[in-house]
C-alpha cells in the first residue's frame, strides 16, 4: 500500500517548519508508528543538524546537460555562437568557449555544429542519501551551491522515500518541504496526502501563508494551517483563524512561542522532546493530521 505522505511547508523561511517536522518525527517515533522522513528543503537542508543521520547510501544527482566544445575538431565557423540565444558561447584568443552557467542545455549548438565538435555533458549538481536517524530512516539531499534543478532533486528525494516505504512496508512519509511557492514547493506537494502550512503571526508571514495555501489549493492537495510562535501578536493570530474559517481550511492548532524552543535548537535538540510547554500542543496538531490522512 502506498505510504500516506504528509508535507510541512511555509510561505517563507524561518517560521519553524523544520522544528515542527522534526517534532513530528519524534512524536511518531514515540507512538511506535513507522515512517520515513524526507528532507525536501534541498537548497537549505537542515534536518540533519537535529537528527544526526548516519549515511547508509549516497548517490550523485545529475542535473541538466551543458554543451562543451572539442577545440581539436572546431573549424571556427562561428555558427554556434550566432545561434545561442543565451549568449553562452564566446570566443577568446581564437578559442570558442561555453559558459556552463549561461548554457541552458537546449542542444541547438550541438545539432548545428557542422563538424560535431559539440557534445552535451551531464552535470553533477548535488547528492542524495538514505540514512539512519534516532527516529527512523531519512532521505535527504543537498544541491551544490549555485546549482539549479532543485525541483527535480525534491522529486528524487520523495521518490526514494516512497521506494523505501514500499520496500520496508512503512505506512507514513513526512516531508520537510522548501519555503516559498516556487518549483521545489510544487514538487514537494505533488502527490501528497496532506499539506500542513506553518504560519507565524507576523504581517508578512500571513501574506506568505496565504500564497502557500493557494498553491496547495491549486494542486488540489488537502491542507490545513498550523500557527507557530503563538502569543506574539494576538491580532494577527485572529486574522489567521478568520482566514481559515472563511476559506473552510482546517486550523490544526497552535504552538506557543517559548524561549525553550530556541534554546533547544541551539543545543541541536528536537523541540517536542526538549520542551514540555510545546510538546502537548504539537501532539494535538499531529494527532489531527494523522486522523485526516488515515481517513483519506
Ligand atoms: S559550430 Fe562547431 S565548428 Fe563552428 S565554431 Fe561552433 S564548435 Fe566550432
Ligand atoms: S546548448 Fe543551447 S544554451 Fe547551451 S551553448 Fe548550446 S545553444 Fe547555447
Amino acid at each position: 500500500m502506498k505510504a500516506k505522505e504528509m508535507v510541512i511547508i511555509s510561505g517563507k523561511g524561518g517560521t519553524g517548519k523544520t522544528t515542527i517536522t522534526s517534532s513530528f518525527a519524534y512524536w511518531l517515533h514515540k507512538k511506535g508508528k513507522g515512517f520515513v522522513i524526507a528532507d525536501a528543503d534541498v537548497d537549505a537542508a537542515d534536518m540533519h543538524i537535529l537528527l544526526e543521520p548516519e549515511i547508509k547510501r549516497e548517490e550523485e544527482f545529475i542535473g541538466k546537460s551543458v554543451a562543451e566544445i572539442d577545440d581539436s575538431l572546431c573549424t571556427y565557423c562561428d555558427i554556434c555562437r550566432q545561434l545561442c540565444r543565451f549568449d553562452a558561447i564566446s570566443i577568446a584568443e581564437d578559442v570558442y568557449q561555453i559558459d556552463p552557467v549561461k548554457c541552458d542545455g537546449c542542444t541547438l549548438c550541438e545539432i548545428a555544429c557542422p563538424v560535431n565538435a559539440i557534445v552535451m555533458v551531464p552535470q553533477i549538481v548535488g547528492k542524495w542519501a538514505i540514512s539512519n536517524t534516532k527516529f527512523g530512516l531519512m532521505v535527504h539531499a543537498k544541491l551544490n551551491p549555485g546549482a539549479e534543478n532543485s525541483g527535480n532533486l525534491v522529486t528524487m528525494v520523495k521518490h526514494q522515500a516512497h521506494l523505501l516505504s514500499e520496500r520496508e512496508e512503512i505506512p507514513y512519509i513526512i516531508v520537510d518541504g522548501p519555503p516559498g511557492i516556487g518549483c521545489p514547493v510544487i514538487s514537494s506537494i505533488s502527490g501528497a496526502t496532506f499539506v500542513a502550512v506553518v504560519a507565524e503571526p507576523s504581517f508578512s508571514a500571513i501574506h506568505d501563508m496565504e500564497r502557500a495555501i493557494e498553491t496547495a489549493a491549486h494542486f488540489r492537495v488537502p491542507h490545513g494551517i498550523i500557527m507557530n510562535k503563538a502569543g506574539l501578536n494576538k491580532e494577527n493570530e485572529k486574522q489567521v483563524r478568520e482566514y481559515a474559517d472563511k476559506r473552510g481550511i482546517p486550523f490544526l492548532g497552535e504552538v506557543p512561542f517559548d524561549r525553550c524552543v530556541v534554546d533547544a535548537l541551539v543545543k541541536k535538540e528536537v523541540a517536542a522532546s526538549a520542551c514540555s510547554s510545546v510538546a502537548e500542543n504539537l501532539g494535538h496538531v499531529f494527532s489531527k493530521i494523522i486522523e485526516v490522512v488515515d481517513g483519506s
